[in-house]
């Protein structure tokens, strides 16, 4: 009844369920208990200021690791969640587990992505300081990605707890930016610490290098040069995406040419990494 196929599109799994109501809570009840069954965990990616060579932060990122289904990638169960109460619960935990892993490294802040379901819900301040109080995390060490969706869901509300997430020293960043529609006068209502450039950026620039996304890129850069805002660039892939994003005048950069999301994750220790 549950038909669940583990199908490799685009290098990410897709999960298929069959339409009806009872499948969908069984997917929804199997995914509530997951988290006692511990079968979440978190992979972490690095992201790298390719000036100062050093790994500034490292993002956390959802896995579903199904005894029954295997390893799951958020794209499969995420909209699922979003759809139901677990999400908060869920990202409770995400908060949590990914402050308890950072406090393991030397000065590398942790990344973790907020969805709308959570943001809207009243614990949510609540819950990142328990996450840092339980920790002992410092509150500079973590940042939290949050959409230009979930930002204008209600804007004067967001407003204020990005303020009070702020004033607590957490730093917040607007995350795949450019793909949502949020105007950028609204922008600088928000105390936002930085913007991540969506992958989607990235990749058309290297196609077509004198096309509308360089200059997107190029305009993303003065904006938020004016604004004082940190950049960010995701999805680097290559050297060549690497010194293409570089020569726009982002340094700070993710993506699979530096690493992969992993669980085993760690900083490398001391030195800064070797030259490209
Ligand atoms: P995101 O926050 O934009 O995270 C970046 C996604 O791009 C990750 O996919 C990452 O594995 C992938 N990525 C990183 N480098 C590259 C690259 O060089 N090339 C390509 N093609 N992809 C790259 P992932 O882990 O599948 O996560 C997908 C999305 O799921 C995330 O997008 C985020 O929106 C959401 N997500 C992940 N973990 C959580 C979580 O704990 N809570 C919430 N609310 N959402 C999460
Ligand atoms: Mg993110
Ligand atoms: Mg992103
Ligand atoms: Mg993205």
């Amino acid at each position: 009844e549950l038909a669940l196929l583990d199908a490799k599109t685009q290098g990410e799994a897709v999960m298929f369920f069959d339409a009806g109501a009872h499948a969908h809570a069984g997917l929804e009840g199997a995914l509530a208990q997951a988290l006692t069954r511990g079968e979440y965990e978190l992979h972490f990616q690095p992201l790298v200021d390719t000036q100062a060579r050093r790994v500034v932060s490292a993002e956390a990122l959802l896995r579903w690791n199904s005894a029954e289904h295997g390893l799951q990638y958020p794209g499969t169960f995420m909209p699922i969640l979003e759809r139901g109460d677990h999400i908060v619960e869920v990202g409770a935990w995400v908060l949590h587990a990914a402050c308890r892993a950072a406090c393991a490294w030397p000065d590398v802040r942790v990344a973790v992505n907020l969805s709308a379901r959570q943001f809207a819900s009243r614990d949510l301040l609540e819950t990142v300081r328990s996450a840092l109080r339980e920790s002992g995390l410092a509150a500079d060490r973590l940042e939290l990605e949050i959409t230009e969706s979930l930002m204008m869901l209600n804007p004067e509300r967001t407003a204020r707890i990005l303020r009070a997430l702020r004033e607590d020293g957490v730093r917040v960043m607007l995350d795949d930016f450019g793909t949502g529609y949020s105007s950028l006068a609204y922008l600088s209502r928000f105390p936002l610490s930085g913007l991540k450039v969506d992958r989607s950026f990235v990749q058309q620039m290297m196609r077509e290098p004198r096309g509308s996304s360089a200059a997107i890129v190029r305009a993303m850069v003065s904006l938020s040069r004016d604004m004082g805002l940190e950049l960010v660039a995701e999805g680097i892939e290559s050297l060549n995406d690497l010194e293409a994003v570089k020569a726009e005048g982002i340094h700070v950069m993710q993506g699979y040419y530096f690493a992969r999301p992993s669980r085993d994750w760690h900083p490398p220790d001391l030195d800064p990494l070797p030259s490209p």
